[in-house]
């Protein structure tokens, strides 16, 4: 890890590049990953580096929908892996849904290697892509899954997903439950519900909710006024805000 003074400015944002950049020399992050982490980072700072009320809106969706879901699986790739282990088998322990490795890059032995990486935090269990069990309408590396796991799954928590998988997902009649902090990528867009946060704040808010609303009968709490479309316009009116904030800001400081 870089020595980041927790003095600095950027410390919490620095921190995340270190735990990725960590993830790739252990084998778990793809290179590709770290791309996919800038994309995130500009998006984070878009919105604040804060969760917004359109997150805690969506939190409380994705909460109850989790806990009523029959089969729910937690997906799990290289850089949720990297960034929140512990959030995601908390998560696992607090829906008891299994977790399940899949990824788009399969540089050698990384699927055993995020495995492995989860069960040192703790996790009971981690089922691995088979060539048992398909998905349908994909054709990367990605279809391949756990016959217990995502493959009867009913609501899928995919975090920082891929805009295909998401729309197989879909296609096969599945829930998805994502967090994105681009509300305007594909899988934004397709999936049940999105989470716009950064999944570093956004899990253990999650686990949170789900444990609060699980103490109070789920029963009562529905998703019948939910929309994904909604909440996501809410997510730009927001960035759209903050740009024309800080360009204000720019001006005065000018003018
Ligand atoms: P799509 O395929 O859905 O159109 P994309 O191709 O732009 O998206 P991918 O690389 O497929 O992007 O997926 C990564 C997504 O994860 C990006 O939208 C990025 O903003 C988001 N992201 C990256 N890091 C984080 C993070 N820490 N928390 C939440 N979202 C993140
Ligand atoms: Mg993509």
């Amino acid at each position: 890890m870089s020595d980041v003074p927790k003095t600095h400015p950027r410390y919490l944002s620095l921190t995340l590049r270190d735990k990725i950049v960590a993830g790739v020399e252990q084998g778990i992050t793809s290179t590709h990953g770290l791309i996919a982490h800038g994309r995130g980072e500009a998006f984070d700072y878009l919105i604040g580096e804060t969760t917004q009320p359109f997150a805690i809106e969506a939190i409380y969706a994705a909460a109850v929908m989790l806990l009523s879901a029959e089969h729910p699986v937690i997906s799990v790739n290289g850089n949720v892996a990297a960034l929140v282990p512990e959030g995601l088998i908390e998560l696992a322990q607090v829906l008891n849904a299994p977790l399940e490795v899949n990824i788009f890059h399969t540089e050698t032995g990384r699927e055993q290697k995020i495995r492995e990486h989860l069960l040192k935090h703790g996790a009971s269990d981690v089922l691995m892509p088979t060539t048992e069990v398909q998905l349908s309408y994909i054709d990367s590396n990605r279809k391949f899954v756990h016959p217990d796991g995502i493959f009867k799954a009913d609501v899928v928590f995919v975090p920082l997903e891929d805009g295909d998988r998401c729309e197989a997902l879909r296609k096969m009649g599945k829930e998805v439950v994502t967090v994105d902090l681009n509300p305007m990528s594909r899988t934004a867009k397709q999936a049940s519900i999105t989470i716009v946060d950064n999944v570093v704040r956004a899990l253990p808010l999650l686990c949170e909710e789900i444990q609060k609303l699980s103490a109070h009968h789920t029963e009562e709490a529905t998703l019948k006024d939910y929309s994904n479309e909604a909440v996501l316009q809410k997510a730009l009116q927001h960035i759209s805000r903050s740009g024309n904030g800080n360009q204000r800001k720019r001006e005065t400081q000018q003018g």
